[in-house]
């Protein structure tokens, strides 16, 4: 078991449904968030590219944040999904700088949250909620261990890239390009 997730940038409108329904699901403090929309421009006018991207946590399978904890909040669960434990977190904040991606936060309350791939969720098997209020559906979830999953079926057929691969943390969200 390998949870993953596929996101098609060429079907991404940029509408923050996904920021909105994680906040919810989630919640996630008024002020801060656990994915967000980022929009890059390639090219030179008048043939510029917008590329539109919903981002999180990736659940790298080389985690430095997990490494660099000192408490073992920072921990992996089956399916390869990063977690933190909040009763355990000192708020210390080593795996907010080790992150490449500015994927946590400190919360309020004093320890450090991110996504958990909505595991809550994936355990009822209902998909995340980001990416079940998708209106264009351009998220895919699933097991990458199984060459029938969405997310398999996806990277199978379509040209994908990581973010920041340079880093090595192995990351296990895949841009559809
Ligand atoms: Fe850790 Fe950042 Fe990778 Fe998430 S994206 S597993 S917080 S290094
Ligand atoms: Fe671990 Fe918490 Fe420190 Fe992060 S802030 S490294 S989760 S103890
Ligand atoms: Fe938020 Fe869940 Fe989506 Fe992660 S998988 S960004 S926790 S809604």
């Amino acid at each position: 078991m390998r949870y993953a997730m596929a996101i098609d940038t060429k079907k991404c409108v940029g509408c923050s449904d996904c920021v909105v329904a994680c906040q919810v699901e989630n919640n996630v403090p008024v002020g801060y968030c656990r994915d967000w929309v980022t929009e890059t421009v390639d090219g030179t006018y008048p043939s510029l590219e917008i590329e539109i991207r919903s981002e999180r946590c990736n659940h790298c399978d080389n985690a430095p944040c997990v490494r660099c904890c000192p408490t073992g909040a920072s921990h992996i669960v089956e399916g390869g999904v990063v977690l933190v434990t909040p009763n355990k977190c000192i708020g210390c904040g080593a795996c907010i700088q080790s992150c490449p991606y500015d994927a946590r936060y400190s919360h309020p309350d004093g320890h450090v949250d991110k996504c958990t791939f909505c595991l809550h969720r994936v355990k009822k098997g209902q998909d995340p909620a980001c990416v079940s209020v998708c209106p264009t559906k351009c998220m895919y979830f699933g097991d990458l261990d199984n060459p029938n999953s969405d997310v398999s079926k996806m990277i199978a057929k379509r040209k994908y890239k990581t973010l920041a691969p340079e880093a090595g943390t192995k990351p296990q969200i895949f841009y559809l390009i």
